[in-house]
């Protein structure tokens, strides 16, 4: 792609993930933000939509290359959402052009025994993506201040000395999910955060489908049901969770999320925005290594 056409698309993908990008807490509402948005696209533009989902996807395969090669930055994406918000749908899309070889998903279930011996971000820690690759968490350090803050029992369950658990222990969290963001901001992760934000509405039509549906009743649990009576509740988790934690090297992309089609081009857009800053290029080739090139070539014409 020729630098200039190249910068016109930039620009105009930084202009369509906008609205949904959030790099301050300051007045955040999440009632200011519509799951049902569709950016003023009808659904007649899903052709549409889907070539632009295309071409991001392209792109990424092309970046993804380019921080291989340059083995400096790493990417990190988190994913967050209520249940059938259609994370595990986003991620199949949007990362299915790239080498599998540079990426690495992991989804954070309830932790195990071993996992509750240490401190909350330990396991987090250990999945972290190396230089050159893509870190695709699926959930994350974030459940413990939503599903954890929603279920105080599983709070119980976290062995923590009864002193340190208090009535901050929220904003204590948070505050050190944003510092231990800026501590891997500073050490080259890129980060990028997604809240795919479903109506209940639209998540009652989901779990109806599945239940519809054979091929999609493993998909299906009694217990996410039960969930949607704490709706309010995790809402509420999740305005101060951003609140807190948003920022311009950790922003937020609160992404509607009623419309699948839509969510995951604004998706793929705030990637190749968080990947573009980086200014990913192919390492360039010193001289020694030139006359390394032609030395071995003229030996392998030779043969
Ligand atoms: P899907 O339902 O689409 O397969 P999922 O991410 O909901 O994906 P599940 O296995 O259904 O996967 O659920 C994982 C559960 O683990 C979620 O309910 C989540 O809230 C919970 N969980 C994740 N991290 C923690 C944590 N640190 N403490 C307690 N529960 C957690
Ligand atoms: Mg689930």
């Amino acid at each position: 792609m020729k630098t200039k056409g190249r910068r016109e698309i930039l620009e105009r993908v930084r202009e369509f993930v906008a609205p949904y990008r959030v790099t301050s807490g300051k007045g955040f509402r999440l009632k200011d933000f519509d799951p049902g948005d569709t950016g003023g696209l009808k659904s007649e533009a899903k052709p549409e939509a889907a070539e632009w989902l295309a071409r991001g996807v392209q792109w990424l395969a092309e970046e993804q290359e380019k921080l291989y090669a340059q083995d400096r930055w790493a990417v990190l994406l988190v994913f967050q959402a209520m249940d059938a918000a259609g994370k595990d749908s986003t991620i199949k899309h949007v990362m299915s052009g790239v080498n599998p070889q540079g990426v690495d998903v992991h989804a954070f279930k309830q932790p195990s025994a071993e996992e509750l011996d240490h401190d909350y971000l330990w396991r987090a820690l250990r999945r972290l993506p190396e230089r050159g690759r893509i870190g695709i968490f699926n959930r994350s350090y974030y459940e413990e201040v939503l599903v954890v803050r929603v279920h105080r029992e599983i709070l119980e369950r976290q062995k923590l000395p009864p002193r340190l658990v208090g009535k901050r222990i929220w904003k204590e969290r948070l505050e050190d999910i944003a510092n231990f963001e800026r501590y891997l901001a500073r050490n080259g992760v890129a980060i990028a955060k997604f809240f795919l934000n479903v109506s209940k509405k639209e998540q009652k039509k989901r779990f109806l489908e599945r239940l519809d549906e054979p091929a999609k009743h493993w998909k299906f649990s009694a217990a996410d049901v039960a969930e949607r009576a704490h709706w309010d509740a995790y809402m509420a988790a999740y305005e101060d969770a951003i609140r807190a934690t948003a920022t311009k090297e950790a922003p937020w992309y609160v992404v509607p999320a009623d419309a699948k089609w839509f969510t995951r081009v604004v998706v793929a857009a705030a990637i190749v925005e968080t990947m573009e800053k980086l200014d990913l290029a192919y390492p360039e080739v010193d001289a020694a290594k030139k006359k390394e090139l032609a030395a071995a070539r003229a030996r392998l014409v030779r043969e």
